[in-house]
C-alpha cells in the first residue's frame, strides 16, 4: 500500500548517524602542513605547530607571595610573640645581597626573591613594628608560609601546551611568561563560502518580490572568522547545476575547504549534490540530525566540501556539529568537543528514535541554585529569531524519544560552540 508521509526523514534511504558522519569526515581530512611564525600578540586562536616546552621554571626564583617580613623557619615563634631585629629590605626586582641570620627578619615585598636563609614570610598585617628597629612576630605560622617556591607553577623542560592546541588568552600569557616572543603555528585554512538559490539576494542589493536577503553567508563567515579561518566570500550561486559545478571546481584549486549553504535537499532545484558528483564525489548527504538533515560532504580533487542546508537554523546547527570539527581537523587542531552543562528541562518534548535533535533554549535560574532550559516556543528551521532569542541548544541523543519537565538534559551554550 502506498503511503504518504509528512516526515521528511522517511525519504530517500538510510541516514548517517552523526558520529559516523563525523568519523567519515575525520578519515577524509588531513591537516594543513605549512607552518608560520607569528608574534605572540597575534597568537590568540592559532593552532600550535609543535609542543611548547618550558625553557625556564615558573616562578624562576623562590619569592614572597605577600608584603611582609621574612625569617628563618627554625626561628619561628612557637608560643609567644617574639621580637626580631629588622636587618634589611628587599623589593620586587631586586636581587638580595644579604642573608637572614637567626633572630633577624627582613622587610620583603610581593614578588621579591627570598634572601638566603629565609623560608617563611609573615604578612605585614599580622606583625607589630616597634620604633626601635625590631619587629614583633606572632606564634603559630607554619614554616614555608607565604612563599612561592621556584618551579611550583611550571617545571623546567615541562611540556606546557601540546601541538594542535588552539591558543587562548591564558595560553598566550603562559607563552609570554616563559619568554616566547613568537610562536610557530599552522597556517590558517582557506575556506571558500557560497550561498545558493535563485531566491537569495545579497543584502544591499535589489530584492525582488519573491526573494530573500542572504543571511547564511554572513553567519557562516562570522563563525569561520571565530575559528581562525581565512575566508573567501564567493557570493551567491543560482540554482544551476553546471554553473555550480564550475564554481566549485574553481574554488577547489585555491582553498582547503568549500562551504556552501542551500541546494542539498531533494527538490528539483537542489543542484549542489549533483554539481559535486559531476566534478568530484559525494561522501554522504543525509545525516540523522534535526534541524539539519540534508547536509552533504563531498570531495573535489582532494578538497573537502561541506554542503549545509539552506534554512538558517539548520545551517547553524550543522555548521557547529559537522563543519566545526572538520575545520579544526583541517587546521591541525585537536578535537574540541563542546562541553555540555547539565540543566533541568522546563519543557516536554517528543522525538524520533535514531536521530539527534537540538532544541533551542534559554536558561533560567531556579530556586535550588541550578538552571533550567526553557524551549523556544516555535520550532521552524527558518526562524532566525529563535537563534537570536536563546542562549544555546539542548542536545537530545539518538536513543531519547521523550523529555519531561524536570529531567536533566545536556545544554550547549552558544558561547561554548563558537
Ligand atoms: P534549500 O536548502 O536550498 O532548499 O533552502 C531551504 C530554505 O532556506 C529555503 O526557504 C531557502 O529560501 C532558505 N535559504 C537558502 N539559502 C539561504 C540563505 N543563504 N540565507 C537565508 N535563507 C536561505
Ligand atoms: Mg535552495
Amino acid at each position: 500500500m502506498a503511503q504518504l508521509s509528512d516526515d521528511c526523514f522517511a525519504f530517500g534511504g538510510p541516514m548517517q548517524p552523526i558520529d559516523e558522519a563525523a568519523a567519515l569526515i575525520a578519515s577524509k581530512l588531513s591537516a594543513v602542513e605549512e607552518i608560520e611564525t607569528v608574534p605572540l600578540a597575534q597568537a590568540d586562536g592559532r593552532v600550535l605547530a609543535k609542543d611548547m616546552r618550558a625553557p625556564l621554571a615558573l616562578p624562576p626564583f623562590t619569592n614572597s607571595a605577600v608584603d611582609g617580613y621574612a625569617v628563618r623557619g627554625a626561628d619561628l615563634p612557637q608560643t609567644a610573640e617574639t621580637a626580631f631585629a629588622l636587618a634589611g629590605r628587599v623589593q620586587a626586582g631586586m636581587a638580595p645581597d644579604m642573608s637572614v641570620l637567626s633572630g633577624e627578619t627582613i622587610r620583603i615585598f610581593t614578588g621579591a626573591p627570598m634572601p638566603d636563609g629565609a623560608d617563611t614570610v609573615f604578612m605585614q598585617e599580622d606583625v607589630r613594628v616597634d620604633g626601635a628597629g625590631s619587629v614583633l612576630l606572632p606564634p603559630g605560622l607554619k614554616r614555608g608560609a607565604n612563599v612561592r617556591p621556584a618551579g611550583e607553577d611550571i617545571a623546567l623542560g615541562e611540556t606546557v601546551l601540546p601541538a594542535g592546541h588552539r591558543m587562548r588568552p591564558q595560553d598566550v600569557a603562559l607563552a609570554a611568561a616563559l619568554g616566547f616572543a613568537d610562536v610557530e603555528v599552522r597556517r590558517r585554512i582557506r575556506v571558500a563560502v557560497f550561498s545558493t538559490g535563485d531566491e537569495i539576494v545579497a543584502p544591499g542589493g535589489m530584492r525582488g518580490p519573491a526573494q530573500l536577503f542572504d543571511s547564511n553567508r554572513f553567519m557562516l563567515m562570522a563563525m569561520l572568522a571565530r575559528l581562525g579561518c581565512e575566508t573567501m566570500d564567493l557570493g551567491i550561486l543560482a540554482d544551476d547545476r553546471d554553473l555550480i559545478a564550475g564554481r566549485l571546481s574553481d574554488a577547489a584549486s585555491t582553498h582547503d575547504l568549500i562551504l556552501t549553504s542551500g541546494g542539498v535537499s531533494t527538490g528539483e532545484a537542489d543542484c549542489v549534490r549533483a554539481a559535486v558528483e559531476s566534478v568530484g564525489s559525494l561522501v554522504f548527504w543525509r545525516v540523522a540530525i534535526k534541524p539539519g538533515r540534508p547536509v552533504a560532504m563531498g570531495v573535489i580533487r582532494g578538497v573537502p566540501l561541506i554542503g549545509l542546508p539552506g534554512n538558517p537554523v539548520a545551517s547553524f546547527v550543522t555548521f557547529v556539529h559537522i563543519a566545526r570539527p572538520a575545520i579544526l581537523a583541517l587546521a591541525g587542531a585537536r578535537p574540541q568537543p563542546a562541553i555540555p552543562t547539565a540543566v533541568r528541562a522546563a519543557f516536554s518534548y517528543r522525538k524520533k528514535l535514531g536521530r539527534r535533535e537540538y532544541v533551542r533554549a534559554s536558561l533560567r535560574a531556579t530556586d535550588d541554585g541550578g538552571f533550567e532550559a526553557m524551549k523556544f516556543p516555535r520550532e521552524g528551521a527558518g526562524l532566525l529569531s529563535s537563534l537570536v532569542a536563546t542562549d544555546g541548544i539542548v542536545e537530545l541523543g539518538e536513543q531519547t524519544t521523550r523529555v519531561e519537565p524536570g529531567e536533566i538534559v545536556r545544554f550547549l551554550a552558544y558561547s561554548s560552540l563558537i
